[in-house]
């Protein structure tokens, strides 16, 4: 196995009406024992994923955007979805990068799980004549078929004239790092297996699987899916994948399973 070292990034924690998140009873389709619980209104934190590789750094999606809530708000979701950092502080990536010392420039490529405005905002920071950015090519022709200003949760201004480089299928990006092609979420959501060394198999979900309890089973969904049988076919897959390898799921929003994650600069994963 490559020898390589994996970092948490904290990218901006947003908070929502969990009901975007999760169809199920205690959140919103209730069961007869949450039947008077109120709405919940929750965190749903986001992050990035660095690897440090013999071949490279890569960089896995990129969090939330400091100018999130003029950006947004052409959407409507920059009050669906504040974020809770202070837009001066840290917390973002581009400070959580600092914190390791690093910046776009030294990253070789960076991998989008999809573009979505909560994980391609900080895209164009990495448009450095270096930086290979990989995206599924379902994802770059869905995107690019959008006029105007967005459409659902795709900011189009996020992506324009990025030069993104497209993979299709499951595809090992270097030796210990592949994408899997899990669509549902969008037409090519990608989740990120990462084979290291020491610590086995992780398998970062990005919005392909929100929450644990969106993974099940059985598998739950969820507001803001383009394909609800594929979105399935995809959380299935995810789950023979991990079955097989022993893999541990990283959820792509989980507020829960965030609190137990070692997030840089402190803590990694060898
Ligand atoms: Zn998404």
């Amino acid at each position: 196995m490559a020898d390589m070292k994996l970092h948490v990034l904290s990218t901006g924690v947003m908070e929502t009406d969990l009901t975007w998140l999760l169809l199920k009873g205690g959140r919103t389709i209730r069961d007869r024992h949450h039947k008077d619980d109120p709405v919940v209104w929750g965190k749903c934190p986001t992050h990035a994923v660095l690897i440090e590789h013999p071949e490279g750094r890569i960089l896995w999606d990129t969090g939330v955007p400091r100018d999130w809530e003029q950006r947004w708000a052409p959407t409507g979701f920059h009050d669906f979805f504040p974020v809770s950092e202070p837009t001066d502080g840290p917390g973002y990536l581009d400070s959580s990068l600092a914190e390791l010392e690093l910046t776009p420039d030294d990253i070789d490529v960076l991998i989008l799980s999809h573009l979505h405005f909560d994980h391609a905002a900080n895209a164009k920071t990495f448009q450095n004549g270096r930086t290979r950015i990989i995206a599924n090519s379902a994802e770059i022709e869905g995107a690019r078929a959008i006029t105007g200003y967005s459409a659902g949760a795709h900011i189009v201004s996020d992506y324009a004239g990025l030069d993104l480089e497209a993979v299709s299928g499951d595809t090992e990006i270097v030796p210990g790092v592949s994408v899997i092609e899990t669509p549902g979420h969008t037409w090519g959501t990608m989740s990120l297996q990462v084979d290291l060394p020491q610590e086995g198999t992780k398998i970062f979900t990005s919005d392909a699987v929100y929450l644990a309890d969106s993974y099940g089973p059985p598998a739950v969904g969820a507001a803001i899916v383009w394909d609800n049988l594929r979105w399935l076919e995809s959380v299935e897959k995810l789950r023979r994948i991990a079955d097989r390898t022993g893999a541990e799921l990283v959820f792509g929003h989980d507020a829960d399973q965030a609190e137990g994650l070692r997030y840089a600069p402190d803590g990694h994963y060898l």
